[in-house]
């Protein structure tokens, strides 16, 4: 973070400074941190209200451990902490003054039902190799995420990406008032989160707040209609992505290796570079538009953009990580979570992988609403028409397997990892995918281990 006095702290969020002796307050010149096992010196620490742990019971901890102070709602005997009604909020107000203080940024927002991890590596890797950039692995996409993603820009950052996820209307909002950005990226429109939003109009209309926010360029996804039409909400310039011919930032002569690996030729400004991913499926070409998209609007060239792409590797972990066992089990391990977009592009890039057999153990995808039994069902045939072998894993996923004969169900992990076992044969490729409550990362690892 930029260097900030506890007192800047408290006017920043509004919070009132406590504990301090009025001529020795200190400056953060170190992190912000949520957790007090990573406080060193020099660090803020921020007490959640946690679900299990209240973080205020280790605001002593962090002092002890360097931390100058601590965000909190109360109080506390020998520490000063800036005290505030609610700190989720102080978070937010924080990284706001501070990316307030860093004009020369040039911040870039993702969104969409899927694939903002993924758009935001392959984007973070293209700009990080034309100045520093703040990317950071991993899905920082909430209230507290963003702002602590936002916190660790310093004075020579040049780029800032954020990934926004959204529950509900309101929340891209509240989250580009934290950092507004100047580049707007929405990816799609699909069923994640259903359940709670209601219809994809709904939230169609949540992520959209996206493209109303940005300052300077809304990047749209042509190929999503329902992304497309997002142009009419925004006031920045329309940059259009996608594979059809209206696209300003286009796909053409797109090729998969037998690894799943798309090649295709990037065309923009008129224009055309050859791009080879490194990162596995054909979802990945959408993602690659709209990140090319993004780095474009942000002024790297054709050039840049083209082998940034084409340098870029895997980097969030559990997103189709491909493990070849010394065997010659092949094991995908997507099992960061699921919906039923993502699990129909992870079939399909399972499907273009050369192997003995394609294998899919699939878990249940969550927060599906009323359709989630349908939706199931559904998945269960896309899957037995894409793969050579279905294995549903745990309860929930049962009308996967009830949609087709020879489909197989299990109860857990410990059994399809038992099943496997017995009928994965060197050459076979299995995919491992649910959403982020089933853990299925676990039987990856456990798939990889037995090899
Ligand atoms: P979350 O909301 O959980 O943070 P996300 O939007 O960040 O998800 P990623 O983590 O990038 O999404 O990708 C999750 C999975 O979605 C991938 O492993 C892949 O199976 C699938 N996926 C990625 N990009 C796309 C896309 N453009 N279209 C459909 N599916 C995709
Ligand atoms: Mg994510």
């Amino acid at each position: 973070m930029i260097a900030l006095g506890l007192h800047e702290v408290a006017e920043a969020v509004g919070g009132v400074l406590t504990g301090a002796d009025p001529t020795a307050v200190g400056t953060v010149t170190g992190k912000v941190t949520v957790d007090s096992r990573t406080v060193a010196a020099g660090d803020l620490y921020v007490a959640l209200p946690g679900e299990r742990v209240d973080g205020h019971d280790f605001v002593a901890a962090a002092v002890a451990a360097g931390a100058v102070g601590a965000l909190g709602t109360r109080p506390q005997e020998g520490a000063v902490v800036v005290v505030v009604e609610d700190p989720v909020v102080a978070l937010g107000r924080l990284a706001h003054a501070v990316h307030a203080r860093l004009p020369e940024l040039t911040t870039i927002g993702i969104t969409g039902s899927s694939g903002k991890t993924s758009t935001k590596d392959l984007l973070g890797q293209v700009l990080g190799r034309v100045g520093a950039t703040v990317s950071p692995p991993g899905s920082f996409n909430n209230d507290i995420g963003l702002p602590l993603t936002v916190l660790t820009a310093q004075p020579g950052t040049r780029y800032l990406v954020l990934e926004m996820g959204a529950r509900g209307p309101g929340h891209i909002a509240r989250l580009c008032a934290v950092a507004r950005p100047a580049i707007g990226v929405v990816l799609n429109v699909g069923s994640a989160h259903l359940g709670e939003f209601g219809s994809a109009d709904a939230i169609a209309a949540a992520k959209g707040e996206l493209a109303e926010a940005a300052t300077g360029t809304a990047v749209l996804n042509a190929d999503d209609p329902r992304v497309a039409a997002m142009a009419d909400r925004t006031g920045a310039r329309v940059l259009l992505t996608g594979t059809g011919p209206d696209a300003d930032v286009r796909a053409t002569d797109v090729e998969l290796d037998d690894a799943a690996r798309a090649r295709f030729t990037l065309h923009a400004g008129g224009a055309a570079r050859p791009v080879a991913l490194q990162v596995v499926g054909a979802h990945q070409v959408a993602n690659a538009l709209s990140a090319a998209g993004a780095a474009l609007a942000a002024g790297l060239d054709l050039e840049q953009v083209a082998a940034g792409l084409s340098a870029a590797v895997p980097q969030s972990r559990w997103r189709m990580e491909v493990t070849t066992r010394p065997d010659g089990v092949v094991v995908v391990n997507d099992a960061y979570n699921a919906n039923p977009e993502s699990m129909r592009a992870a079939l399909a890039a399972v499907r273009g992988m050369t192997g003995t057999r394609r294998v899919a153990v699939l878990g249940a995808m969550g927060e599906l609403g009323a359709g989630a039994d349908e939706e199931h069902r559904r998945l269960g045939a896309a899957a037995a028409d894409a793969v050579d072998l279905v294995v549903a894993v745990g309860p929930d996923a049962a009308a996967i397997a009830a949609a087709r004969e020879g489909s197989l169900h299990v109860p857990d992990r410990a059994a399809a990892r038992r099943l496997l076992a017995e009928v994965l044969v060197p050459g076979d490729v299995v995919l491992v995918k649910a959403s982020r409550a089933y853990g299925l990362e676990l039987l990856a690892a456990d798939l990889i281990a037995d090899g």
